[in-house]
């Protein structure tokens, strides 16, 4: 019978200091996993630094390896978006490329998609090496996501570590959109999915990319990109404002025919109140522009990445042997 293909797909963006030993790492696991075949395709985002040299030289001694170079930097979305669509394998298992999702469970995984789960999410148990503010902010995230995303159940604390099956990559394939999140496209497009449990390492080498603009503005692509709640969170906002502003008129009407010495002519309240409606609607006229924005770029229909080169033995029809 013929042996099943795994392809191991990791983006790498300036990983010069580890890629090399994420890649002897993976092989030497992967060899050692019966029945399967594998191919290593690491996408080079862009980088910078020795990070395409280093691929070069070894996917020259190691036909297993390949990788594909992005013409810029276009973001770790992207990048595993370019290597979904260049993975051969009939599983497809996404992982970063700096070692902090730990290899070792992916023979579990494995067992499974056998067991016929067509999504293995890897669930982080424990998220060493991080800042209290990132955990703190990434469950805030959670929570938010999981309220306003209607049916999309997404899982707590899954990163990109996951097994895919083929027909899942097919299906996740034709999700072609500009503004990506591939862990809430991963709910989206449904299949049997479950999850595995494991503690994240600390990174192995190099620096994280993201800081926390950088996650801020991922946690509001996530979000706008998935659900038009927050337009909705302007309706009912709206609602409440309208019932603050009747019970308010009624009380000051009270205090008209009441003649209450305490009416003034009120400034303070004038004030406050202006300022919190004015905020109130420059609030939602900024959610308002992201949506707007967000149509801008759709409508482009851009291609999602062009492709800088690809490893000299790259053959897209070809399964490694
Ligand atoms: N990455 C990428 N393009 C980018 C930023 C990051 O391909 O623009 C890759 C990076 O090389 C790594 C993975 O995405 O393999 C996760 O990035 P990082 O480790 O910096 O994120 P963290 O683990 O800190 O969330
Ligand atoms: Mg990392």
């Amino acid at each position: 019978m013929d042996k099943k293909l795994l392809s191991i797909v990791a983006p790498a963006y300036n990983e010069e200091e580890v890629i090399e030993t994420f890649c002897t790492t993976i092989s030497d696991l992967c060899a050692k996993i019966t029945g399967y075949d594998y191919e290593i395709v690491i996408i080079n985002d862009g980088s910078s630094d020795k990070t395409e040299s280093i691929m070069h030289r070894i996917q020259q001694d190691n036909s297993h390896i390949t990788y594909v170079s992005l013409s810029r930097n276009f973001g770790h979305e992207i990048a595993v978006t370019a290597g979904l669509d260049h993975a051969k394998g009939d599983i497809v298992i996404l992982m970063d490329a700096d070692l902090q999702d730990t290899p070792s469970i992916i023979p579990e995984m494995i067992a499974k998609y056998e067991e016929g789960y067509d999504i293995v999410n890897a669930k982080r148990s424990t998220r060493d090496g991080e800042t209290f503010l990132k955990k703190f902010t990434a469950k805030a995230f959670y929570k938010v996501f999981s309220a306003s995303s209607g049916k999309v159940k997404m899982p707590e604390n899954v990163g990109n570590y996951r097994l895919v099956s083929r027909r899942a990559v097919e299906s996740f394939k034709e999700l072609r959109e500009t503004h990506r999140f591939a862990r809430g496209l991963f709910c989206w497009i449904g299949f049997p999915t479950t999850e595995i449990e494991f503690a994240r390492e600390a990174r192995f080498a190099g620096k994280t990319k993201y800081n926390y603009k950088t996650m801020i503005n991922y946690a509001i692509e996530g979000l706008t990109s998935f659900t038009v709640a927050p337009l909705r969170w302007a309706t009912y906002a709206g609602c409440l404002a309208i019932l603050f502003a009747i019970c308010y008129t009624i009380y000051v009407l009270f205090m008209v025919f009441t003649n209450d010495p305490n009416l003034q002519p009120g400034w303070s309240s004038m004030t406050i109140i202006m300022l919190f409606f004015g905020s109130l609607q420059l609030i939602f006229l900024g959610v308002i522009g992201e949506y707007l924005g967000r149509i801008f770029n759709e409508t482009k229909n851009r291609p999602l990445y062009f492709i800088k080169e690809y490893s000299p033995y790259y053959n897209p029809n070809k399964k490694p042997q």
